[in-house]
Parts: C-alpha cells; structure tokens; sequence
C-alpha cells in the first residue's frame, strides 16, 4: 500500500514580505545610526591623532602623553564597537533577503519581535542569548 508522501521537512519559516519591509527599514534607521557614530568616532580619531603628532609626547612622564594615550585606547574600543555594530547589521539585513531573519540561530524559534526591536541585529532568541552566558 501507498503512503501519501509525507512532507516530513520542516517548512522553512515563510519570510512575511510586509515583516521583511519593516525589518529592511529598522535595520536601515539602526545602520543610518550606527554609520553616524561610527564617523564620528574617526573624527575624534583624526583630531587625537593629528594632536598628539603635533605634540613630541612622552607618553610615560607626560601627563597630557597618558591621558591622550588613554583617549586613543578608549576610542579604539568604540571604534572596534561601531564597526562590529555595523556588519552585524549588514549581516542582518542580509538575512531578510535570504528570508531567514528573526530565526534562531542556535534554535530555530521565531525571536521574540520584542527583542528585534530592542536589538534588530539579534541571532538568538531570548533564551538561547541567556543560555550562552
Ligand atoms: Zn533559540
């Protein structure tokens, strides 16, 4: 006897083309943000490093020295911040193309909407990101 084949695969998530349009323009006005304080990170950069290579600094008996030298560490930071910032958010919105976003990553379930709207560029649900720490 025949059995009915059976679509036993799981259904890939149908990505909603209104949700994905919502998706596209949150992850834009995050990007849009994102971009912004990332130049205006490499302002500050230019402006500490144009001013300490005009200045001999001794960044040891210095005080000015350390304290530019601590602003740089600090703002290398930030930088390093806003640019990881920014290709998660690429990264993001590729995923709406691809139809995959707000999936899971580690589970499968649907992300809470609540959390993309916290964090659009979100990989795990709730209670995967909490049970990773
Ligand atoms: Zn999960």
């Amino acid at each position: 006897m025949l059995l009915a084949p059976r679509m036993s695969a799981p259904t890939p998530h149908r990505p909603d083309p209104r949700e994905g349009a919502a998706a596209r323009a949150l992850l834009r006005a995050e990007r849009d943000g994102a971009a912004e304080r990332l130049a205006a990170l490499q302002r500050d950069w230019t402006r500490i490093v144009e001013s300490s290579t005009s200045v001999a600094t001794d960044d040891e008996h210095d005080p000015e020295g350390a304290t530019i030298a601590f602003e740089r560490a600090q703002l290398e930071t930030l930088l390093e911040q806003a640019r990881s910032q920014l290709g998660d958010l690429d990264e993001a919105t590729q995923r709406v193309q691809a139809g995959t976003y707000g999936i899971c990553e580690s589970c499968g379930e649907r992300i809470a909407s609540e959390r993309l709207a916290a964090r659009p560029a979100a990989r795990t649900c709730i209670s995967c990101a909490s049970a990773r720490r």
